[in-house]
């Protein structure tokens, strides 16, 4: 058989690849944002210096950063569906981002600014059509795609727990350049295993070509009622994806600073653990807890429970919001005592990684099951980019609790953050109505 051909563990041997060339690509970008901040808080003087910015100048800064790689694939989604195809993209965003995170390695103030634009455009081509391509290794009806996601998924986190240990600690303890530097040298392999796994990829991700006059016909059709209503859903999750992430995506922020500067980090008298290894937290619990989420849910259903992929996002956001409960008792301790426990931080990720594993998965399948066909293209780039506003949001929260204070924020993402997926859960029939049977497989378009 061709490499195309090819399965390994009953699936398309070009799944493989990709996992592997996504979980180096995401070592490289969540070992280095593990010590974005980190690095720009930490003083000029110090023997491994950095920027000595303050704390909000530092999460403004990330919040723009954080925010431009996920808006970034709308120019990337544009040039793959228009220009270079999918496969090409993602080899061209590799490109540059070996060539970000390198530049990353040198030490100066003007080359952070331009390696991070390196990578702001390298994930923005990579990440959305990477992902994409996973799609693509399957015919339109075979079962096998949701499985396969879910093995790309655990590629992403493996990459997601390891790079914080590795880059975290060598960039915290010896120096910061050495740590942007491994995280380069994880997106240089991605990129050999991409190069090398092309022969696995073919037919997958390649240009669709001039699309034919019957094609057009359909696409330039006026939204019928049906569609229209359903756009209406799709506005109000892409609003729930953004304040998920809002408040999900304080971690390399500010609870990556809070473990920095609040956190007693010493493990049984046997050293302190650098703050940026904790950013390998939620990726460890994704590894560990993801089957047992998902076969919740699948019970959940069989006894004939509501499992609307809205009711998950609600019940997602609800699990997440209550997880910044133990960052006030943090933030109390704190108050009280002049350092708060470690455990507090690995409950609050525990509690935002199971609300993560409640609302993320159904949510990319839930917007492409309401897409009306002409806007899928579009509708791919604003899932990404709401995902970048809610990052922003999050860097402007963390921002305000700088002034506001710890507790003042935490609390306040607690209990906001639960009342809005109350308020989802109770509007859920009306909303439900509005997807006109686009969950229960007959009416399904897309
Ligand atoms: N951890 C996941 C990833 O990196 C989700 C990130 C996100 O959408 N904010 O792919």
């Amino acid at each position: 058989k061709p490499a195309h051909q090819r399965e390994l563990f009953g699936h398309p041997a070009g799944l493989y690849i990709l996992f592997f060339t996504e979980m180096w690509e995401r070592f490289s970008y969540y070992g280095m944002r593990a010590l974005f901040t980190l690095f720009l808080v930490a003083e000029t003087t110090s023997k491994n210096p950095g920027f000595g910015w303050t704390n909000g100048e530092a999460l403004s800064l990330y919040g723009w950063y954080t925010m431009l790689v996920y808006v970034s694939s709308i120019p990337g989604g544009w040039l793959a569906d228009r220009v270079l195809g999918q496969k090409k993209t993602v080899m061209l965003g590799g490109a540059l981002l070996c060539v970000g995170h390198a530049i990353l390695a040198l030490n100066s103030e003007i080359s952070f600014y331009v390696g991070c634009f390196f990578i702001i455009l390298g994930v923005g081509c990579l990440k959305p059509n990477i992902s994409s391509m996973v799609g693509g290794l399957y015919k339109p009806k075979d079962e096998r795609r949701d499985l396969g996601f879910y093995i790309f998924y655990m590629g992403i986190n493996i990459g997601g727990f390891t790079a914080p240990i590795i880059c975290g600690y060598v960039g915290e303890k010896i120096n910061w350049h050495y740590g942007f530097g491994l995280a380069a040298i994880g997106m240089f392999l991605g990129q050999i295993v991409y190069v090398w796994g092309q022969k696995y990829l073919k037919g997958v991700g390649d240009l669709i070509s001039v699309k034919n006059e019957k094609d057009r016909e359909i696409l330039e059709k006026p939204l019928t009622s049906v569609e229209k209503d359903r756009v209406k859903v799709l506005l109000l999750s892409f609003l729930l994806i953004i304040l998920f992430w809002a408040a999900f995506e304080q971690a390399g922020g500010l609870m990556n600073l809070y473990a920095q500067q609040k956190t007693d980090r010493n493990f049984f008298g046997l050293g302190v653990i650098p703050a940026s290894v904790f950013q390998s937290v939620n990726s460890f619990f994704i590894i560990t807890l993801a089957t047992l989420v998902g076969l919740f849910w699948l019970k959940w259903r069989r006894k004939g429970r509501e499992s609307s992929s809205l009711f998950k996002m609600a019940v997602g956001i609800i699990v997440m919001a209550l997880g910044f409960g133990f960052m006030s008792a943090a933030a109390t301790e704190y108050q009280n005592t002049g350092s708060s426990a470690m455990y507090w931080l690995i409950l609050a990720y525990l509690f935002h990684t199971i609300g993560e594993l409640c609302a993320s998965p159904v949510s990319l399948s839930f917007i492409t099951k309401l897409a009306p066909l002409k806007y899928a293209s579009i509708i791919m780039g604003l899932y990404w980019a709401a995902t970048g506003f809610g990052n922003y949001a999050a860097s402007k929260l963390g921002v305000l609790a700088q002034s506001l204070g710890d507790f003042e924020v935490f609390t306040g993402i607690m209990i906001i953050w639960t009342l809005i997926g109350i308020v989802v859960i109770l509007l859920l029939k009306p909303l439900k109505r509005l997807t006109h049977g686009a969950e229960d497989g007959e009416g399904a378009v897309v």
